[in-house]
C-alpha cells in the first residue's frame, strides 16, 4: 500500500521538506494514516527514498523496524506521554533518526498533551514526530504551533483508483463506491464496517418516516445507535446530499429532495451542528434528538 501511496498526486503534492513534527490532518483518517506512514517509510529508508529495497524499507515494510514506534489507542494520558518522554532520551538502535508515529492524536487528554508540548519544545535531533489527526481542534493551540501542520486536501479519482486496486489485495473492494463522493475512510467503512452502513439505513429510515410532530418519538424509539458522532455525521451528510447529489443512492436521495428543498435544507445543517456539540457537552441524546427533529419539521414547514 506504502509504495502506491508514495506515487500518488495527493502524496507528491505535499511537498515535504525534512521536520521534527508533523501532523497529518483530513477527515479522512485512513488516507492521513497512509500518508505518515509512507513519511515514516522516507525518513528510516536508508536511501532516503523509501526505497522498498533497502533493509531498513524491509523491516519498516514487516513494521519491525527497531526505530519505528506507532501508537494507535483510544486514549493517551499522561504515564503514556512519560513512556514517550523515557523513548525518546535515549539513542536510535539503528537509523540516525527514531520515528514516532501518534495515529489520532486528539485522543491525548489536555495534561497528557502539556506534558508533551515539552519534548516538542526542545526537539532532539534523533527523533521525528509524526502525529495524524480528523480532529484538528481538540489540540491545544500550544501543540499546534510546534508542528508543521500538513492538510492533506481530498484525493482525485485517478489516485483513488490506485488506492483502489491496492485495498482489493487485502480483500477490501471499494470500487462500487469509486465514483461517488466518499472519501477512503468511509468507502472502506461502507464495504467492511456493519455500524457505517447500518447507522446510514438507520438515518435514512428516520428520515423517510418523520412526516409529523406526532412520529417524532416512535423514530426516536426504533433508533439502535452505537455511534452518536458517526450518527450526526451520516445526518449532516445525508442533508449535504441532498443539496448536491453525489454520494448516496439517488432514488433515496431524490425522495427526500421531495420532501425538504434546498431553503429547508440550508436552514437545517446549523441546527444538525448544534445538536453535536449539546450531545458531545453530555446533554441527553434522545432529548437532544427529540428537539432537533422538533426543528428539522419546522424548517421544512416553514420553507414550503
Ligand atoms: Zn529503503
Amino acid at each position: 500500500m506504502l509504495d502506491c501511496i508514495k506515487n500518488t498526486n495527493c502524496y507528491k503534492s505535499l511537498r515535504l521538506t525534512d521536520n521534527h513534527a508533523y501532523l497529518f490532518y483530513s477527515l479522512d483518517s485512513f488516507l492521513n494514516k497512509e500518508i505518515a506512514l509512507t513519511r515514516a517509510g522516507e525518513i528510516l529508508c536508508e536511501n532516503g527514498s523509501f526505497c522498498g529495497k533497502c533493509p531498513a524499507c524491509l523491516q519498516f515494510k514487516s513494521l519491525s523496524h527497531p526505530d519505528l514506534t506507532i501508537i494507535e489507542q483510544d486514549s493517551i494520558k499522561v504515564e503514556d506521554i512519560s513512556k514517550i518522554v523515557n523513548l525518546i532520551s535515549t539513542k536510535p538502535v539503528q537509523s540516525k533518526t527514531r520515528v514516532l508515529i501518534i495515529f489520532n492524536a486528539d485522543v491525548i487528554n489536555e495534561t497528557a498533551q502539556n506534558k508533551l508540548l515539552k519534548s516538542l519544545e526542545e526537539p532532539n535531533d534523533s527523533t521525528v514526530f509524526i502525529f495524524t489527526t480528523n480532529k484538528i481542534s481538540k489540540l491545544l493551540p500550544t501543540i499546534l504551533s510546534r508542528l508543521n501542520k500538513v492538510f492533506v486536501s481530498s484525493i482525485s479519482l485517478s489516485d483513488k483508483k490506485l488506492i483502489s486496486n491496492e485495498l482489493k489485495k487485502e480483500n477490501i473492494n471499494i470500487e462500487p463506491v469509486l465514483n461517488q463522493d466518499f472519501n477512503l475512510t468511509e468507502s472502506i467503512n461502507l464495504v467492511t464496517n456493519n455500524d457505517y452502513s447500518n447507522t446510514l439505513n438507520q438515518v435514512f429510515n428516520l428520515l423517510e418516516n418523520l412526516n409529523t410532530t406526532a412520529d417524532i418519538s416512535s423514530v426516536v424509539s426504533s433508533l439502535e445507535i452505537k455511534d452518536k458522532s458517526l450518527f450526526f455525521s451520516c445526518l449532516m451528510d445525508i442533508f449535504l446530499d441532498i443539496l448536491t447529489p453525489k454520494k448516496f443512492d439517488k432514488n433515496k436521495i431524490l425522495t427526500l429532495k421531495l420532501k425538504y428543498n434546498d431553503k429547508a435544507v440550508i436552514k437545517i445543517l446549523p441546527h444538525i451542528d448544534e445538536a453535536y456539540k449539546y450531545v458531545n457537552a453530555n446533554v441527553n441524546f434522545t432529548y437532544v434528538l427529540d428537539n432537533l427533529l422538533f426543528k428539522i419539521l419546522q424548517e421544512k414547514f416553514l420553507c414550503k
